[in-house]
């Protein structure tokens, strides 16, 4: 095996913003300002998506190089949007849609029948793309039956949407991210008191 031989044409991608604190939450955050102009998906392809998997410590043994079949890429963007969908209503207070935990249920218990059970303690092996995502279902399904889907919130600015399980100790964690919308924050924030100062 060798590390490095994957990293070719893809070594421009980006890394995956992990601000999230929870693997299926970032899985969520693969859309960036969706529903603007300048929305930007970090899952658009399947070699974008393998990518994510793979610097997401997510996929041991099938080679990268060997082409999931579509199916992988349209049962992840079902995925995410599952995620998406009970997280935000969750983080809103509301109930989530029955059809988003259906579709949540479906793809955690189709990658469970199909993974190895191996390991001490026994894990189950989600190895290859398609059970990866199993992997993130199960990641899902563990956040949003713990005690921490108290914690899980959506960063207010209406253009962002990032979910993340809000850690802080008084939980007062707002921002998905300081260093993007916590500095637009910032700024406004700023911008206001300087207005008021001069009017
Ligand atoms: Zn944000």
């Amino acid at each position: 095996m060798t590390g490095s031989s994957h990293m070719g044409p893809l070594s421009g991608m980006p890394s995956p913003h992990r601000i999230a604190g929870n693997i299926a939450l970032d899985f969520a955050n693969t859309i960036s300002w969706r529903g603007t102009a300048r929305e930007a998906d970090q899952l658009a392809t399947a070699d974008a998506l393998r990518h994510w998997l793979r610097v997401s410590g997510l996929r041991a043994t099938d080679a990268a190089t060997a082409p999931d079949p579509d199916p992988t890429l349209a049962a992840a963007h079902a995925l995410r949007a599952a995620i998406t969908r009970i997280g935000s209503a969750i983080a809103n207070g509301a109930s989530p849609p029955d059809d988003a935990l259906n579709d949540l249920r479906d793809a955690a218990a189709a990658a469970l029948s199909r993974a190895q059970l191996g390991g001490m303690p026994l894990r189950p092996q989600f190895d290859t793309a398609e059970q990866a995502l199993g992997s993130i279902a199960w990641s899902a399904l563990d956040l949003f039956s713990s005690d921490e889907v108290a914690r899980i919130k959506e960063c207010p600015f209406s253009d962002c949407h990032w979910l993340f399980v809000d850690r802080s100790k008084n939980g007062s964690r707002r921002w998905c991210d300081m260093a993007t919308c916590g500095n637009r924050a910032k700024k406004q924030a700023m911008a206001a008191h300087d207005n008021s100062a001069a009017g």
